[in-house]
C-alpha cells in the first residue's frame, strides 16, 4: 500500500517539529526537573532548579528556544516498509532544517569542521545527522533530538579490555567528575555498551531518548546513585541532583572487545517526534 504525502506539508510539519522540541521539553523530563528541585536541600541548587524550571515556563509561554545553543539537528527516521513518501526525504528533511534556521529562529551552528566555516543555515556535510531505521508497517515516525555543544563536548568513548567490566561505573564516574558543571547539569547519563566503537556511541545516544521516567534496572540505578553522592550538583553549584536519570542500552560484541561510551545530556533534553501515515 502507497501513501503519498505532501512534501511542501511534510516540510512544514518537520520544521514545527524542530520548533516544538526547541520550546518545550517532553513532560517527563519537566517532572523529573521538578522532582528535583522538590526534593534538594542545598539552598543554591534549589534556586538553580526554580530558575531552570521559570526557563522552561518562560520558553514555552513566549515560544522562543529554551537555550541560545539551539544545537545540531540529529534526526531518528522509522520508516515503515509499506509507506511510501514519493519524494527524497532527506533532502525533505534538509530543507526542513534550513525553514527551522530562518523562521524559529535557530542559531546556525554547522560549520565545516576543519575550515570552521558556518554554513549559516544548519545543514552541511553529514547534518542534518539522520539515521534511518526500516521497520515493518504503514508508519513514518520521524524524531528529532537538538544537541548542543556543552553537553556533547564532555562525552567519552573508551575501549576498555574485556576483563574491565566491573571498571564501567569507575569510567561513567571520571567523566562526569571531568565534566562537572560544564554540560549544564542535572543531567541525563545515555551509556551504550558493546557493539563496535560506533554502534557503542549511537546507543548512548539512543539511551537519551528514553523516558526520564522509565523504570531503571539495578545497575542504572547504582550508577544514578553514585554520580548523585558526588555533589557536582545544579549548573555544578553543589547539591544532591548531579543526573536525573541513567539509561544505558546494550549490544553483543566481540570477545575482544568492550566499547563502553557515555553521551551526557544536559538538562535541556530536548525531543520531539511524529508520526505520518495510517495506523500500524
Ligand atoms: S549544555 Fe545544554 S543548557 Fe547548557 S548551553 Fe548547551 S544546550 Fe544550553
Amino acid at each position: 500500500m502507497s501513501l503519498k504525502l505532501n512534501r511542501e506539508t511534510f516540510i512544514r510539519s518537520i520544521s514545527d517539529l524542530l520548533r516544538k522540541a526547541e520550546i518545550e521539553l517532553p513532560d517527563d523530563v519537566v517532572e523529573a526537573l521538578r522532582k528535583a528541585e522538590s526534593r534538594e536541600e542545598s539552598p543554591v541548587a534549589k534556586f538553580q532548579l526554580q530558575a531552570i524550571l521559570k526557563n522552561i515556563e518562560l520558553a514555552k509561554k513566549h515560544g522562543v528556544p529554551m537555550c541560545q545553543d539551539t544545537g545540531i539537528m540529529i534526526f531518528y527516521v522509522e520508516l515503515g516498509t509499506e509507506f511510501q513518501p514519493g519524494f527524497d526525504l532527506e533532502a525533505a528533511i534538509r530543507d526542513a532544517a534550513v525553514l527551522a534556521t530562518r523562521e524559529i529562529p535557530l542559531r546556525p551552528n554547522a560549520v565545516d569542521p576543519l575550515t570552521r566555516k558556518n554554513s549559516g543555515d544548519n545543514t552541511g556535510a553529514g547534518i542534518p545527522d539522520i539515521h534511518w531505521e526500516l521497520v515493518p508497517g504503514k508508519q513514518l515516525r520521524i524524531t528529532v533530538a537538538p544537541k548542543g555543544a556543552g553537553s556533547e563536548n564532555m562525552s567519552t568513548l573508551l575501549m576498555l579490555n574485556p576483563t574491565e567490566v566491573g571498571s564501567i561505573k569507575n569510567f561513567v564516574l571520571e567523566t562526569v567528575i571531568n565534566a562537572g558543571g560544564m554540560p549544564c547539569p542535572p543531567l541525563t547519563l545515555g551509556i551504550g555498551i558493546g557493539g563496535s566503537f560506533d554502534k557503542a556511541a549511537r546507543l548512548a545516544k539512543e539511551a537519551l531518548l528514553e523516558p526520564l521516567d522509565t523504570p531503571m534496572n539495578e545497575f542504572e540505578k547504582e550508577i544514578l546513585e553514585a554520580v548523585n553522592a558526588l555533589g557536582i550538583g545544579c549548573m555544578g553549584l553543589g547539591g544532591s541532583t548531579t543526573a536525573l536519570a541513567v539509561h544505558v542500552k546494550t549490544a553483543h560484541c566481540h570477545t575482544a572487545s568492550l566499547p563502553v561510551a557515555i553521551n551526557i545530556q544536559c538538562w535541556a533534553n530536548r525531543h520531539a517526534s511524529v508520526v505520518f501515515g495510517g495506523e500500524e
